[in-house]
């Protein structure tokens, strides 16, 4: 699961205070603000008051201790009382995939495990999430994968490979680059997601990937349209790997910012996908020639 922006529209001054605390992880306060009003706007509030929540209630009952001096862990010790190997497996998840994006650091970082009352079907992102806070990012990992290292080393993984993403192509990567780089750091088999997908016949256009990791989790209709979605981004992104390595994920990341103000202005008349331009950059290809091309 990627950053999650709540957007509301601003209709309520309530709702755009709690979600202004929200952004600063002033959580209690936001909670605080919008307990009583968890149905505003007909009920479409309602996934963004879970996510407020589950943060609030965790916070309540949380400790925190620095893992490095821009990783910052936060648990609830009733729930977790191994918090020590907890924080050794973040921390090894977190520095692998620094080093594999070339990660600078430039952003602290605050890993959360939540409340294991937040782990539940009414969540939209009960398998984690990562969220573009003020004065660091923050990354949610559910309880219960805490049980396992190897689930918890693979989920922090994945939503720690969001911040980088988001961070290093200032927010402009679009969501099956940032769901691909993300399944491919926590060790998805590109292999299996292929079979898989060719086994449904099942392939996206660029245009078709826009939407596909949009629709609602909490109803089970829409997930084996949403598990292709994350296998084809993976599919997607293991074959740029297999032309550039590590090396070329990183500079193709940089390739949405780093490009010269007459490229900006080209692509904007030329109303050319800013992903297009990137991988033309970094690859030497086309975003129709990589789906062509990755499709198995
Ligand atoms: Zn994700």
């Amino acid at each position: 699961m990627a950053r999650y922006l709540i957007d509301l529209g601003a209709e309520s001054a309530l709702w755009k205070a709690a979600m202004e605390l929200y952004h600063d992880d002033k959580v209690v306060a936001a909670y605080d603000l919008v307990k009583s009003d968890a149905a505003a706007f007909r009920g479409s509030a309602l996934g963004a008051f879970r996510f407020i929540e589950g943060e609030a209630r965790t916070r309540k009952a949380s400790d925190r201790t620095k893992l490095s001096p821009t990783l910052e862990l936060e648990w609830v010790p009733g729930e977790v009382p191994h918090h020590a190997q907890v924080g050794e497996v973040i921390l090894h998840a977190t520095e692998t995939v620094s080093r594999r994006l070339q990660w600078d650091h430039r952003e602290s970082v605050l890993a959360t495990i939540l409340v294991g009352e937040a782990d539940a079907d009414w969540h939209e992102a009960r398998y984690g999430y990562c969220t573009d806070k003020t004065p660091y990012d923050k990354i949610c990992l559910p309880q219960a994968s805490t049980h396992d290292p190897r689930e918890l080393w693979r989920v922090a993984a994945h939503e720690f490979a969001h911040v980088v993403v988001l961070n290093t192509a200032k927010g402009q990567a679009p969501h099956w680059l940032d769901e691909g780089i993300a399944c491919f750091m926590e060790g998805r088999s590109a292999e299996l997601a292929a079979q898989r997908l060719r086994e449904a016949g099942r392939w996206r256009t660029p245009l078709q990937m826009g939407g596909a990791f949009g629709a609602d989790r909490r109803d089970t209709a829409n997930m084996g349209g949403v598990r292709a979605a994350y296998d084809q981004a993976t599919v997607l992104v293991a074959h740029l790997h297999s032309k550039g390595g590590d090396e070329g994920l990183v500079s193709l990341l940089k390739a949405f910012t780093e490009h010269s103000r007459w490229t900006d202005l080209v692509t904007a008349i030329a109303n050319r996908d800013p992903a297009d331009v990137a991988l033309q950059q970094a690859f030497e290809l086309g975003i129709e020639e990589l789906f062509a091309a990755a499709k198995p």
